[in-house]
């Protein structure tokens, strides 16, 4: 029997295109800021990195995160989604 699922690929398709939507939306300024990773205290789980609706959490070699601003649209979510508090959102400069 085949398997089902109400998310079609062509949804899962749409939802994905163009990661980091900021620029092309003309979404406005990034009002939260971007997030700041605080390393020491960052057990590397890896949930900003899933929760990022726009891909703009970025895995680094050594295995902590860190954000890829031309991507982050400064929602704050990866901020309120870490168990440990471990990311920030601060103004940019
Ligand atoms: S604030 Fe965090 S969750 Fe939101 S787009 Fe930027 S990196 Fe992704
Ligand atoms: S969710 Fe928090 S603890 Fe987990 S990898 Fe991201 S910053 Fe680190």
């Amino acid at each position: 029997m085949e398997a089902t699922s109400k998310f079609s690929k062509k949804m899962v398709e749409c939802s994905l295109i163009d990661k980091g939507t900021v620029k092309p939306f003309k979404t406005g300024s990034r009002k939260n800021g971007l997030p700041v990773w605080d390393k020491d205290r960052c057990i590397k789980c890896g949930v900003c990195y899933v929760y990022c609706p726009d891909g703009a959490v970025q895995r680094l070699d050594d295995g902590f995160f860190d954000v890829d601003d031309k991507k982050c649209k400064g929602c704050g979510i990866c901020h309120r989604e870490c168990w440990f508090g471990v990311i920030c959102m601060a103004e940019e400069e």
